[in-house]
């Protein structure tokens, strides 16, 4: 079986990952809060999880590993934006406004992610769907005294847990000087933080024993965790900017509440992704959706190829430049493997992949295979195809159904009429129309293989389909 070694957030080292159970491999990664498109950097979390889920799946069997991924549906911004379209006119109480905005925005979510070959995870819970199970766990937190109930709030008493700040490596009294935190007359430490709080009659609530409220964010990861996977599992997964203060909390919370138990072995964050070297921002202009980029022509394979190859632990910039080289990439391995049918995937980029899901090495090893097999015009390389095919489709890439932006450019009209022009200049002896045909290709980017077996036309790696316009 193949050796995954991972990097652990919690030891701060690579680790030999070993399941706790490897019929059942069990991971979680905090997923959106749905109150509004996804932005390219909620799309990198989910392609590095992904590609990890799909690695899981080759090492342990598809039926092997479970990957649960929450909707939080129930959250201030949810609740003010459903509150606006109500005060704009919109029919409804408000409780159908907030269904209405939370189920539209995880109908987009998934049609995006989709879009950039992600697979839906085992199991999304819906936070709401989990407000017992949270309560539940508020209260044993309460009678083991690591929580505490002021006026309708309940708070985590983080002094209570010695290890808090052990994810991040902080102490708690450093945490203190250097982050914003709420300071709220009821917090017995500034740091404390909400598990449930009150909710007026304008706001969705549940009955609970401190009233009617709603829960704090961090409690619904560690409740629908619990429910879903147990109180000890092998990966937790989630952007780098969700390691403190929401991850933090999630240990203590957890870790408190099932004493003894491991809660997540192996914590993964993934850096976090930057525009043409900056940081992702509306006020310089270049903070975008996903479905912005699909709708201007980028494809999700593209988007992809792109967050691939850097790898997980380093920023990611996205570039106009990088998406251009991706797509020219694309369209030529589209063309290499065109014929071929997957067999099992290159044992070099598996393993590069098993080394602490190195997407950019895997995506090099890709590059190899191809160049191989474009070097070899006249083999036929079935097996090599194969092979290839196999590989791109375990990082997500040359899926059958992903790949209709680049159809449409067919090359064989002009492969039939180079070879008609090649066979009147064997007569004529002026070759000068077909070396002009010829240079015009090769300008456009496409390789241009002429043998006495015929003419065979395949988009190159600059391959500008707007250039063979009038050829
Ligand atoms: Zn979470």
């Amino acid at each position: 079986m193949t050796a995954i070694r991972l990097y652990n957030t919690r030891t701060r080292s690579k680790e030999a990952f070993e399941p706790f159970d490897a019929r059942n491999v069990r991971m979680y990664v905090c997923g959106p809060t749905v109150y509004d498109r996804a932005h390219l950097g909620n799309a990198r979390p989910v392609v590095v999880f992904d590609t990890l889920f799909r690695l899981l799946r080759h090492v342990y069997g598809e039926g092997h590993v479970t990957y649960v991924r929450n909707f939080t549906d129930v959250d201030d911004k949810i609740n003010a934006t459903a509150l606006s379209r109500q005060e704009a006119g919109a029919p409804g109480t408000l409780e159908e406004l907030i269904h209405q905005r939370t189920e539209e925005t995880i109908g987009w979510y998934h049609a995006d992610m989709d879009a950039l070959g992600a697979l839906r995870p085992t199991k999304e819970p819906r936070a709401t769907e989990y407000i017992g199970a949270m309560i539940a766990m508020i209260e044993g937190l309460i009678e083991s005294g690591h929580a505490y109930e002021v006026s309708g709030h309940v708070l985590f008493d983080v002094r209570s847990y010695p290890e808090y700040g052990r994810l991040s490596g902080r102490s708690v009294d450093d945490m203190i000087a250097g982050a914003r935190v709420e300071v709220a007359p009821y917090k017995r430490d500034p740091m404390d933080f909400v598990l449930w709080k009150p909710s007026d009659a304008s706001l969705p609530g549940w009955e609970s024993p401190w009233g009617r409220g709603r829960p704090g964010w961090h409690i619904e990861c560690s409740a629908m965790s619990y429910e879903l996977l147990g109180a000890s599992f092998d990966i937790h997964g989630g952007g780098i900017d969700l390691q403190f203060p929401h991850h933090e909390n999630e240990v203590a919370q957890s870790c408190c509440a099932h004493p003894g138990s491991d809660f997540a072995r192996v914590w993964m964050h993934n850096e976090m992704l930057l525009v043409e070297g900056k940081k992702m921002s509306k006020s310089l202009g270049n903070f975008f959706t996903v479905r912005e980029l699909l709708e201007q022509g980028y494809p999700g394979e593209v988007i992809r190829f792109v967050m691939l190859s850097t790898h997980y632990r380093k920023p990611m910039d996205w570039t106009a430049e990088k998406a251009r080289e991706a797509e020219a990439v694309l369209r030529h391995w589209r063309a290499l493997a065109a014929d071929a049918e997957p067999t099992g995937p290159d044992a070099e980029l598996v393993e590069a992949l098993a080394d602490d899901l190195n997407g950019a090495g895997a995506m090099a090893r890709l590059h190899v295979l191809a160049k191989a097999i474009a070097a070899n015009p006249q083999k036929d390389c079935f097996y090599e195809k194969g092979v290839f095919l196999a590989s791109a489709r375990l990082l997500g890439l040359l899926e059958a159904g992903m790949g209709d932006w680049a159809e449409g450019v067919d090359l064989s009209a002009l492969a039939a009429k180079l070879a008609d022009l090649r066979n009147a200049a064997m007569v004529s002896k002026d070759f000068a129309p077909v070396d002009a045909l010829k240079s015009a290709l090769i300008a456009a980017g496409v390789e241009v293989r002429m043998s006495k077996a015929g003419v065979e036309l395949v988009p190159g790696a600059g391959f500008d389909p707007a250039k063979l316009e009038g050829l």
